[in-house]
């Protein structure tokens, strides 16, 4: 595929969707699109769903619009996942990718199937959005659009931080700066800022948390009863991983939070050469090479102990491949 318009030939619906617990390119992604057909494909009726988005990605256009639950039975002509790496993770609106009479999906996850009749996949781009921007006309590319596109290469980026930035993707941020959104905002209220709460909770967990492997390893977690106490859900905990990962001497950081009793939501940052995905898709999860992330089942000490030892295996098989 080279452009969007060729997926919406003759497309009269269209539903848009991202994964769940929406992260700033999911949010950022799915919007882009949705503006861009909104504004340039009028005639189409478009729906965008997502499962309750931050209020701190308010400043998108057109945020009103987004749909948090599916109502009804629906079969559009086409559906489309932006930033969604497996079927199973589409947010809210699974049950309409299905029905509807193509599908199609715009993701940049290594470990994406391509579980669409149209699957565009690029693993090197630094987000989906950054994928999406590929796909539309760079002289329709609007304020509106260019906002939610920013908003998600700065959050897969971690603010043109992390590896996954490429020369490419500075040369899109600048043409999307042209647009006259006001960046400096959207970093500081999207990405940095963190409410007294989630401040205080990454304290706790960065303050509770433990080396392995003689530091190669740090592990970050939080207990149900504790994200009660201080009332977080997974949304309010964006940011820890990160910060785990920045521990002097630390190849791979591992940060858990308890979804239900003793099922775990698992976050794996790397520094290196040693691939988190490959450990995240073998207990069922996915992601890219230096950030992946999957759900355990298990007392916590099972879960960082079956996640070390996949950790050591590739460890191991490295350093007699050195
Ligand atoms: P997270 O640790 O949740 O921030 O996720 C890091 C990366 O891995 C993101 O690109 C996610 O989309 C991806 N990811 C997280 N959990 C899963 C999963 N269970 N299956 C597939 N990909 C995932
Ligand atoms: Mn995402
Ligand atoms: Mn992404």
């Amino acid at each position: 595929m080279k452009n969007i318009a060729e997926l919406l030939d003759g497309v009269r619906t269209l539903g848009i969707a991202g994964h769940i617990r929406p992260d700033g390119d999911s949010v950022g992604s799915c919007m882009g699109l949705y503006l861009y057909i909104r504004h340039w494909f009028p005639e189409i009726q478009a729906d965008i769903y997502m499962e309750s988005p931050k209020p701190v990605f308010g400043y998108l256009e057109h945020m009103d619009q987004v749909k948090t639950k599916a109502e009804g039975e629906k079969a559009y002509d086409l559906f489309i996942t932006c930033d969604v790496s497996t079927k199973d993770r589409i947010a809210v609106a699974g049950r309409y990718f299905g029905a509807a009479k193509r599908t199609a999906c715009i993701d940049h996850h290594v470990s994406n199937p391509g579980f669409a009749d149209v699957n565009h996949i690029l693993p090197e781009a630094s987000s989906a959005s950054e994928v999406l921007y590929g796909l539309l006309d760079p002289d329709k590319v609007d304020r509106g659009v260019a906002t939610a596109i920013y908003t998600g290469i700065i959050h897969d980026t971690g603010v043109f931080q992390y590896s996954c930035t490429t020369p490419e993707t500075m040369r899109i941020a600048g043409e999307l700066m042209k647009t006259g959104f006001d960046f400096s905002r959207i970093v500081d209220e999207s990405f940095f800022q963190k409410t007294y709460i989630q401040n205080q909770v990454m304290g706790r967990v960065l303050t509770e948390s433990i080396l392995l492997q003689d530091g190669r390893v740090i592990v970050g977690y939080l207990k149900k009863k504790d994200m009660d106490f201080y009332r977080v859900t997974g949304v309010d905990l964006d940011g820890i991983v990160s910060q785990l990962r920045l521990t002097a001497g630390v190849d791979v950081a591992i940060f858990l939070y308890e979804l239900k009793t003793q099922v775990f939501k698992v976050s794996l940052r790397s520094n290196g050469n040693l691939n988190v995905n490959r450990v995240a898709v073998f207990f069922g999860g996915g992601g890219h090479t230096r950030a992946a992330g999957c759900e355990m089942a298990g007392s916590m000490y099972d879960v960082v102990n079956n996640l070390t030892a996949q950790i050591e295996k590739q460890q191991q098989e490295m350093e007699e491949n050195e």
